[in-house]
């Protein structure tokens, strides 16, 4: 498995982690329980990770050191990337241990892949994640520096890998009508989510756990505090709810989980969270918002739990595990219909959709699930249910069996 900047071991939600780390870690576990060795080779960003970390019996992951052990922006990880392939070879010459097949994760990992695959005649699957292009239509704020370059890659990739995975119907058109990939390449295998984590907790149980018994109504927002996340239009949407239903100012708080934003931190966003709080200011949201910064998954079940409901206003998604995670728990989601998130949630049975950057839609929405206690409850209840359909070991299935297909074709052509 490669996934060079997104370490299956990370603190997530903070700078560049979050779901594809998720995904990887869940992934090689779950393979190693089934007996298909893994091990993820990612970047050295923690100085106190040890080289090598076993992730469970069977799954390891390998921390491989390019350029300084600590964050660093991505392009500066792809100047690097034929460093860190290089080193990748040496490791696995020294170890000498053989491997059958590349699974590989983001454009950044595709340029490893192909020098790896090429050195030792490896078949290869593709996993994107996001997609160039498609990031490239909603954002308007270059933050990666998304280049011609990653589009090139990520094409390349179509075009060479004997597989490519998607999350959803909707990336699988993506990968099709924009990098013109063929369609029998190319497998959907939706996300997953460990339901006995995510689970409905009582309300009130979980709001005093977390001390939050004082408010009413509570919106959450979980996510990398990025332009893509859709941040600002839920806080104008939250302006817009208190325009509409000025008794509520007094009952709804919005909790924002997510950022890198103790000054401690390795790499802090205080700059983003400043606009963001001029915004709150322009609102006048100052006594309904809350920023509290990246939480670990454990502690965040409980939030989910303590929600009325999970605001998930991004501006493209591939999938969206975090709206996947509210529901597991029961929460309600309100999201916008795009990528993935438009099979996650089901409208009206599962949550509700609302059109992307459309800050009054999502108003409208949430005032519908904050106020309207039987949507509330009918909505929480298709909310799980439809959540336990999406478990870890589907996802392996579906990886499984493409491996042993994509391995089986080989041995034929080899015979
Ligand atoms: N997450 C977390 N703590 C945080 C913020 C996010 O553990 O403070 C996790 C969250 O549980 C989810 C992932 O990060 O599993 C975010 O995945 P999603 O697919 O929603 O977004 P992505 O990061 O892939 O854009």
């Amino acid at each position: 498995m490669l996934s060079v900047h997104a370490c299956p071991l990370a603190k997530l939600g903070g700078r560049d982690s979050g779901g594809m780390n998720v995904y990887v870690r869940e992934l090689s576990r779950e393979l190693a329980s089934r007996g298909v060795e893994v091990d993820v080779f990612t970047r050295w960003r923690e100085p106190g990770d040890p080289r090598i970390q076993e992730l469970a019996p069977g799954a390891r992951v390998i921390h491989v050191e390019s350029g300084p052990i600590r964050y660093v922006p991505k392009a500066e990880v792809y100047a690097r990337i034929e460093h860190f392939a290089d080193e990748v070879e040496r490791h696995i010459e020294t170890e000498g241990r053989g491997y059958d097949l590349i699974h590989s994760h983001y454009w950044l990992s595709a340029v490893v892949t192909r020098q790896l695959a090429a050195r030792w005649d490896l078949p290869t699957v593709q996993m994107f994640h996001t997609l160039g292009l498609v990031k490239r239509e909603v954002m308007t704020e270059d933050t990666d520096g998304e280049s011609d370059e990653r589009t090139e890659i990520e094409r390349r990739a179509v075009r060479e890998s004997d597989a490519l995975v998607a999350a959803s119907e909707i990336e699988a058109s993506e990968l099709m009508e924009l990098y013109g990939a063929d369609p029998a390449k190319i497998r959907v295998v939706p996300c997953g989510v460990d339901v006995d984590a995510f689970r409905p907790v009582r309300q009130v149980d979980a709001r005093e756990t977390l001390g939050r018994d004082q408010c009413e109504r509570l919106v959450l927002f979980v996510g990398r505090i990025e332009q893509i996340k859709g941040i600002d239009v839920l806080l104008e949407a939250m302006g817009d709810l208190f325009r509409r239903r000025p008794d509520l100012r007094h009952e709804v708080c919005l909790v924002v989980v997510g950022g890198a934003l103790d000054p401690n931190d390795d790499a802090p966003e205080l700059e983003k969270l400043e606009d963001l709080r001029r915004l709150v200011h322009e609102h006048r949201l100052e006594d309904n918002v809350d920023f509290i910064g990246s939480v670990d998954q454990r502690r965040l079940a409980l939030w989910y739990d303590a929600a009325d409901v999970c605001a998930v206003p991004s501006l493209t998604e591939s999938f969206g595990l975090v709206a996947l995670e509210a529901m597991a728990s029961g929460t309600p989601v309100v999201a916008t219909r795009v990528g993935g998130l438009q099979t996650v949630v089901v409208d009206g049975e599962s949550g509700l959709l609302v059109p992307a950057s459309d800050h009054q839609a999502l108003a409208v929405a949430m005032e519908r699930v904050l106020t309207d206690h039987r949507l509330r409850v009918h909505l929480a209840h298709g909310a799980r249910d439809r959540a336990e359909r999406f478990t870890w070991s589907r996802v392996g299935d579906g990886i499984e069996m493409l491996y042993d297909r994509i391995l089986a074709a080989r041995t034929h052509v080899e015979v």
